[in-house]
């Protein structure tokens, strides 16, 4: 156990670094904002207004910060990803611009050509298999009593990482997609089926990012939903919180909705809460403690998700931080997935051991129930699984086999880990459409 002196300086205490948040004016050390006010950037408006959507930008911002070849890069990057650019200047602001490559923000949102790998060629644009079970447009029904309604497909940024590739933030030069946004009357076909699934009792309701709902599709969808009688429980899922936190603190609209729906539910005996996706704990500032204490004050219940990723967060040290920071501000630590097996990701993947091993070290560090769960969201669409939980694993071809006996009874499902962290014999064999095809059926018959 630590002995801490009560007047020692908590930002020299390695065991309490999780409560220190950064809070200085970090944007001005971007030419490009180098003037611009605490006032201004915490304005939501200016926020959304002056978000990266283009790599020219990213160069008009930064000026000379960055070398030609950076930048080149990122052009390269653009003709290979399944996801465009969007990035508040927030998010592009914490990224360390003498050391980009590096960066754990840089690798979520802005992808360089150079760090692209041939995705694995178990790939599927629909890897968690959502489409299939999808009984009305925008609505996955798997479970049975939770659904995920995808009301919209924009978001406040895109991820490189995003399992919703799909559809999020319209098409690349390497993917084309049917991008949407508010559709009443395709919302009000999905209220209809919820109806008449009286097993319904949990709604998701994700896209896309609740941050892109004005207040009043908000507070539409919410009370449609929270009508319903067998709906007990709903969670608006965004990324916001993590990448954008000015809008809990200045778009008083839009947090209102939130808190007169908050306030509906409760008078319905019904939960509404908010699922989060703070990734590395580099994302946790001041503002992000702000825009909790805000929520917090409010009564609002807030989890986190968390997408294990390559140089962003399979590190014992950023893991822990991330799940105790989080911890601190008030935000549950729910899960954090294996990254799915979508397009354009394999340089983001980690192995299944990496997931084991990583909760492992962080259980024990914070109370249970801080401590997020480690999951597998089952290629397939056999849901989540906690890692350790598979029925078999070859570690030396990175196959493991699964089954999710409550969702598809009869069904096996297959994660594979990506290729370039497998030894050189594994990755020749994967190269054999006749030995893949062997090892898969070899795994699978361990079951
Ligand atoms: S915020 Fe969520 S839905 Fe939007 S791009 Fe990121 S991961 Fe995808």
């Amino acid at each position: 156990m630590v002995s801490i002196p009560y007047d020692a300086d908590h930002s020299k205490i390695p065991e309490l670094q999780h409560r220190n948040f950064r809070n200085d004016d970090f944007w001005t050390e971007i030419p490009g904002w180098a003037s611009i006010s605490r006032g201004e950037f915490a304005d939501h408006r200016w926020q959304t207004k002056n978000s990266i959507r283009k790599v020219d930008q990213v160069e008009k911002i930064l000026g000379k910060r960055v070398s030609k070849d950076f930048i080149k890069d990122l052009k390269e990057g653009q003709h290979q990803t399944p996801m465009n650019i969007r990035i508040t200047p927030y998010v592009f602001s914490l990224i360390d611009w003498d050391n980009p490559i590096e960066d754990p923000l840089r690798k979520q949102f802005l992808p360089t050509g150079s760090t692209f790998l041939p995705d694995h060629p178990m790939h599927l644009v629909d890897s968690l298999s959502e489409d299939d079970d999808s009984p009305v447009p925008m609505l996955t029904h798997r479970y049975p009593d939770k659904v995920l309604f995808l009301p919209t497909t924009i978001c406040p940024v895109y991820c490189s990482y995003c399992t919703r590739s799909r559809i999020i933030g319209g098409s690349t030069e390497t993917l084309e997609k049917e991008t949407y946004g508010a559709n009443q009357k395709k919302w009000d076909d999905v209220f209809e089926y919820l109806t008449r699934s009286p097993l319904v009792e949990d709604v998701v309701i994700s896209g896309g990012d609740a941050y892109m709902l004005t207040p009043e599709q908000i507070k539409y969808i919410g009370e449609n939903l929270l009508r319903i009688p067998h709906i007990r429980r709903i969670r608006l899922a965004t990324k916001g919180i993590a990448v954008f936190p000015q809008k809990i603190l200045t778009d008083d609209a839009w947090i209102k909705s939130v808190a007169d729906l908050h306030k509906l539910g409760k008078a319905f005996g019904k939960q509404v809460m908010i699922h989060t996706h703070f990734s590395s704990p580099r994302e946790i500032t001041k503002w992000s403690q702000m825009a909790m204490e805000r929520l917090f004050g409010l009564g609002i219940t807030v989890r986190n998700q968390a997408v294990l990723q390559e140089g962003v967060n399979n590190h014992v040290d950023a893991m822990v931080k991330l799940t105790r920071q989080i911890g601190f501000i008030n935000i549950q630590p729910y899960y954090v997935y294996l990254h799915d097996m979508v397009p354009g990701c394999e340089h983001l993947r980690t192995t299944l051991r990496e997931g084991v091993e990583l909760e492992k070290a962080v259980r024990g560090t914070t109370a249970g129930f801080n401590t997020p769960t480690f999951v597998c969201d089952l290629p397939g669409g056999g849901g989540k699984r906690h890692v350790a939980s598979y029925e078999y694993y070859d570690e030396e071809n990175g196959v493991s086999v699964w089954k999710a006996p409550y969702v598809k009874k009869e069904q096996t499902f297959l994660y594979f880990d990506p290729l370039h962290k497998l030894s050189p014999e594994a990755q020749k064999r994967w190269g054999n459409e006749g030995d893949r095809k062997a090892m898969i059926a070899e795994a699978k018959s361990r079951v």
